[in-house]
């Protein structure tokens, strides 16, 4: 592969091409109108690359890329689709379109876990930093606003309402501003992470805007750079041809030499997306930078609801110097019906996998649901007494003392989120309720700040 002729040029296909892609026009037209129906309420966009390189177009609708990319009849209920597909048979004016399109998507749940009102981070002189979240004590999120979109979509990722795409150089330096003035008043913070939608979406040059500051200013707190990214799995020439893949390599040896971790942690969602020779190029080429490459996703019935796909996903990561590192449960948003995995099924898919890697793959942790009081993963099932219990575990907490604790729900084969579960052994809660709703009311996350509010 010669990496100096410049990425093939990028282009995208949203909800306007269902009926113009040649590769659809193999399925049944009323198929197609449900797919469009189903797009004018989520979220679609697809490139290129994972047309022609990541979907087997000849196990369609079955194939596990065409479910985590196109618009599936199943993401809706059976009438708000046939609604939303009649409207469009009979060529309703766009506004009522959007109307109908607008009120199915407020049914979705589109702010999961509650994140919203708590949290807004300000400065010492109480200007709010626009774009970040701090939710857990050493690890501040940030959105680029710059970032906000993806190299194609996932069908499963509610995300859209911030997909806004703006690229300014100005603006980004402004909010790097407070990103930076926050970390300097709060050494707590160790780990910046870059998300989105996908930070990678922006040009190195942007993405500079962000990084470079943070490196420039004395922050001896600051041990790890993340970016969270799709683009080694939907666009990996990212990484691989042209100027500016080169230049996200020396920004990530800019890091390195800062005395600093610059992880990439990747979302893969199925093996097929690591196949590729590209793919493989491009998480050799971070790593070879001097990036460690930490990969995580969701676990999603029709798309990687197996055990071998994992893993093979996990055999092939260590293979390329990645790290597996999470294992999510999907959230209880959007398409949430056509997606969900019962808990008790996907600790038995994660197990499964588990047992057949080596200890080199075992750094991945799961399955674990971003909640609002933290990341609670389902560590086990175990009968105690006469009950049978799932064991779970905080991996990350609102409050550090809730770390690492493990509590117990009732065994219910059926609850597929953390708000199905009741407090094992017939208590009334679990042991963060309370000090959960101090911190609701009183808009205090915190605690690690906020220490008169802890409750014993
Ligand atoms: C997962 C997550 C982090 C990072 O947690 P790690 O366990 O350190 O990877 C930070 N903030 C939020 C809100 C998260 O969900």
């Amino acid at each position: 592969m010669d990496t100096r002729t410049p990425p093939p040029q990028f282009r995208v296909f949203g909800k306007t091409h269902l009926d113009t892609l040649p590769q659809l026009q193999a399925l049944d037209p009323e198929h197609r109108l449900h797919m469009r129906a189903v797009a004018e309420v989520l979220p679609f966009r697809v490139n290129q690359y994972v047309i022609e390189n990541l979907i087997d177009w000849n196990n369609v609708p079955n194939d596990p890329v065409f479910q985590l990319t196109f618009p599936q009849p199943g993401m809706l209920d059976d009438r708000d689709l046939r609604t939303m597909r009649d409207l469009l048979a009979r060529k309703a004016p766009a506004g009522q379109i959007a109307d109908m399109a607008k009120r199915i998507q407020a049914k979705l749940n589109p702010h999961p876990a509650g994140q919203k009102e708590l949290n807004v981070p300000r400065t010492a002189e109480g200007l709010p930093v626009e774009g970040m979240q701090h939710k857990y004590r050493e690890t501040v999120l940030f959105f680029p606003l710059a970032g906000q979109t993806c190299h194609s979509y996932c069908t499963y990722c509610f995300r859209w309402p911030q997909f806004v795409g703006m690229d300014d150089m100005k603006f980004a330096s402004k909010q790097a501003d407070g990103l930076v003035q926050y970390l300097r008043e709060h050494s707590e913070v160790t780990s910046v992470l870059f998300t989105g939608g996908d930070p990678m979406v922006m040009r190195t040059e942007l993405l500079e805007q962000y990084i470079g500051p943070i490196l420039e200013a004395d922050l001896p707190n600051i041990a790890s750079i993340r970016v969270g990214t799709k683009a080694p799995a939907y666009w990996p020439y990212r990484f691989t041809h042209g100027e500016d893949a080169d230049r996200f390599l020396q920004l990530i040896e800019r890091v390195r030499q800062s005395g600093r971790d610059m992880a990439v942690m990747a979302h893969f969602s199925v093996k097929r997306e690591l196949e590729t020779d590209v793919a493989r190029l491009a998480v050799q080429r971070m790593v070879n930078a001097g990036a460690t490459v930490r990969c995580q996703a969701p676990l999603i019935r029709h798309v990687n609801d197996n055990a071998d796909n994992w893993r093979d996903m996990w055999r092939m990561q260590v293979r390329l110097g990645a790290i597996p590192y999470y294992m999510f449960v999907e959230r209880d948003t959007g398409a949430r019906g056509y997606f969900e995995v019962p808990l008790a099924e996907a600790y038995d898919i994660f197990t499964s996998a588990y047992s057949q890697v080596t200890g080199l793959a075992r750094t991945v942790r799961g399955p674990s649901m971003s909640c609002t009081p933290g990341k609670v993963m389902i560590d086990g099932t175990a009968q105690i007494g006469d009950e049978q219990v799932f064991v779970l575990k905080m991996l990350q907490a609102r409050d550090p003392a809730w770390v690492n604790k493990v509590f117990f729900a009732r065994f219910d084969p059926r609850a597929t989120w953390m708000d199905q579960l009741r407090p094992a052994f017939g208590e009334p809660e679990f042991f963060f309720e309370q000090a959960m709703r101090r911190m609701q009311e009183t808009g205090h996350g915190q605690v690690w700040r906020e220490e008169g509010l802890r409750v014993a």
